[in-house]
């Protein structure tokens, strides 16, 4: 991509809660401007959620699947897990509303110290009828020591071009990552990979999500369904034998959780065939590019 003086780019983490809001604000930061989830995102810890470009800026929105989950109870791997997600974030944008309670004291402090400037959206301030939208922009800006608390109400679209400016304000100087324009046909399989990958992590302990890596290599639509097939890779039978279970249970019930949320997210019926491959050396060839597609 050619080079352009004063170019902004980068990635802003949105996390937070479920409920709060997240989607609702992400359709309004993009609106119909939502171009293009490309496959060669180079992420992949992360779902892109949107991007949105202009002559002299894009921001590349993303979101970090189950950061805050509550079924994620673990402390640690939940720790890990914010640090990992954010550990590429030009931006954190910290979403919350006025009835979520605060994460715990150990996730607060991960995310502030995560390194990237954060921005506190206090969503559905339409809502507020005790009068307290004050003291929680007090309470945020002391917790979280962000650059700035935008109280906004989504629903309503009422303060969200503050929120846009700020992001234009705090992007570093930066070639764009993605072209403007490009549409992909793999826009599919990228979130197919990315929802069955979430649940993996859901699943399994330790270094089992983080030895596996996950292939769409199979990605057929029709009328009223979608035929997936995916190939799970690991690095050690072992591993191979945590992730499919006793007579299969552990990988049934994955397979079952991602198919459910495809076929949410796609809005049709997926049939989701699964393979586990033991590939020792699969971090040295070529399985993460052609996960993002650069076998073409
Ligand atoms: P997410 O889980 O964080 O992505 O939250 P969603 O965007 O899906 O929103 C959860 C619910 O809150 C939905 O019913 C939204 O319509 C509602 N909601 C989102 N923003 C606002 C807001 O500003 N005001 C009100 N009253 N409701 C909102
Ligand atoms: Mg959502």
């Amino acid at each position: 991509m050619e080079e352009q003086k004063n170019h902004k780019a980068g990635f802003v983490s949105i996390i937070g809660y479920p409920n709060v809001g997240k989607s609702t604000l992400m359709n309004r930061l993009v609106g119909e401007r939502l171009s293009i989830i490309s496959s060669k995102a180079q992420t992949t810890r992360h779902r892109i959620m949107g991007i949105i470009s202009d002559e002299d800026f894009q921001i590349v929105y993303s979101d970090t699947p189950g950061i805050l989950d509550p079924k994620y109870k673990l402390q640690q791997a939940m720790l890990r897990f914010v640090h990992q997600a954010l550990e590429d974030a030009d931006i954190i944008l910290y979403v919350t509303d006025l009835f979520q309670k605060e994460p715990d004291a150990h996730i607060l402090q991960a995310i502030k110290t995560a390194g990237a400037p954060i921005i506190v959206v206090l969503n559905k301030i339409d809502l507020d009828k005790e009068g307290r939208v004050e003291e929680l922009i007090q309470f945020w800006q002391e917790t979280l020591e962000p650059v700035k608390v935008i109280p906004i109400s989504a629903l309503l679209e009422a303060n969200v071009a503050s929120v846009m400016d700020s992001l234009k304000d705090l992007l570093p100087e930066h070639p764009a990552y993605f072209p403007k324009d490009e549409l992909t046909d793999k826009t599919e399989r990228f979130f197919a990979a990315e929802i069955l990958r979430e649940k993996i992590f859901m699943n399994y302990k330790k270094e089992v999500p983080y030895s596996s890596e996950v292939v769409i290599t199979s990605f057929k639509e029709e009328e009223d369904i979608i035929r997936i097939a995916a190939e799970i890779y690991v690095e050690r039978r072992t591993q191979r034998a945590i992730l499919i279970g006793d007579k299969g249970s552990a990988l049934k019930k994955t397979g079952t959780e991602a198919r459910l949320e495809m076929e949410a997210f796609f809005g049709k019926k997926v049939f989701l065939e699964q393979y586990v491959r033991v590939s020792p050396d699969w971090r040295k060839n070529d399985i993460q590019l052609r996960r993002f597609g650069y076998d073409g």
